[in-house]
């Protein structure tokens, strides 16, 4: 169980040796949608992104828009607005990519895997029925330039949808 999260772990430390630690979740903050970033979604309790190193196709990080680390931190409307997102995404996933299943999960700390520690984010990833062994994963990393944008693209309606749906 322990490394559930972190098959993409290599691909983002040797980024990370590349160019100066800024906090992901930060970077663009006034910005609610970039394809740039691969940011699907940000409004002022949570924000979305595509994962540069999925898992799987469409594997989604969800944080609250607040720079927090520890889970005690988060006010009872960010906790509430970012369940309420896992279960949009969630929504908006299965209308795409027909999964059979979900993987959604929560590294806290460097040592269960979190690749951004001090910032809180779940993990919501599709699955489909004999979907990865290590070999498929890796295969993953290396092949997602071109296959993320089109994800992006793909996405980006439903989340944008989300703007006008409620406040
Ligand atoms: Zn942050």
């Amino acid at each position: 169980m322990k490394n559930l999260w972190t098959p993409w772990r290599m691909a983002y430390i040797r980024e990370n040796n590349q160019q100066e630690k800024k906090c992901l979740f930060e970077a663009g903050a006034e910005k609610k949608q970039e394809k740039e970033s691969l940011l699907l979604y940000r409004d002022p309790l949570t924000v979305v992104f595509l994962n540069r190193f999925p898992y799987a196709n469409g594997h989604l990080l969800l944080a609250p828009s607040r720079h927090i680390g520890d889970i005690n931190d988060l006010l009872p409307e960010e906790g509430g607005a970012l369940f309420d997102m896992i279960r949009k995404s969630v929504a908006i996933l299965k209308k795409h990519n027909d999964p059979d299943g979900f993987n959604i999960g929560l590294n806290l700390g460097t040592i269960a895997g979190a690749g951004y520690p001090d910032h809180l984010h779940f993990h919501v990833v599709p699955r489909w029925e004999g979907d990865h062994n290590f070999m498929a994963v890796l295969a993953e990393v290396r092949t997602i330039p071109e296959h993320i944008e089109n994800t992006f693209d793909l996405l980006l309606p439903d989340f944008q949808e989300l703007f006008s749906k409620h406040k």
